[in-house]
């Protein structure tokens, strides 16, 4: 079956063609890049937008998600609007304000998490949802993964995401939570 793939983040198609191998080459993922506001209020909004978009653009059944990061001594800084923060500027450059803005905060306040939403759209939305929770780091740390992977440190690790072996990263992200229960929907119902 084809299925269109709404993104034109590389990374994130490359995280999600390992995360889903076990059905990636059973069905047949399409990425496709479309120019869709990222204007919702949540993420379930925006994934929603962008499958929805999709789909009517192809008349295929279609995935999308949306993601993002929200510190918690920082709340109002990222969450939906992750990509936007400091727009136009290199993730290095945003990470290294980040950890200025933070510097004072204690290790146990620099609590956050990532979270993604995938929506498989097919006329009806289905909803999966993934959180992985850790800390902020001092200093960016890591050349792997992309965006903020370099000054997160998930809750059990003592290395970023950004340390992390793309494999280990995709066994334990959000994106890899989410998308892992998508898959089990389009396998449980022979999609
Ligand atoms: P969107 O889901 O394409 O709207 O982008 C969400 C933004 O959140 C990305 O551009 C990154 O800034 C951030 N983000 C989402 N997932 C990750 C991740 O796995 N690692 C690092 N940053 C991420």
């Amino acid at each position: 079956m084809r299925i269109i793939l709404a993104t034109s983040n590389a990374h994130k198609i490359e995280e999600i063609r390992e995360i889903l191998k076990d059905v990636w080459e059973s069905m047949e993922f399409v990425p496709m890049k479309f120019d869709v506001e990222e204007d919702g209020k949540n993420y379930e909004e925006n994934a929603l937008k962008k499958a929805r978009f999709a789909y009517e653009a192809t008349k295929t059944p279609s995935i999308a998600d949306d993601s993002g990061l929200v510190i918690d001594a920082l709340p109002d800084i990222l969450g939906v609007k992750s990509a936007r923060f400091m727009e136009g500027k290199s993730y290095a450059e945003k990470n290294i304000t980040i950890l200025g803005m933070m510097k004072d905060i204690p290790p146990e306040k620099r609590t956050a998490r990532f979270t993604c939403v995938a929506v498989y759209y097919d006329g009806t939305s289905h909803i999966f949802k993934g959180e992985i929770k850790g800390k902020i780091s001092y200093e960016p740390r890591g050349k792997n993964g992309f965006g903020y992977d370099p000054i997160f440190i998930p809750d059990g690790y003592d290395k970023t995401m950004a340390e992390l072996e793309q494999r280990e990263k995709n066994h334990i992200s959000h994106r890899a939570r989410a998308f892992r229960k998508l898959a089990s929907y389009l396998l449980e119902n022979s999609l």
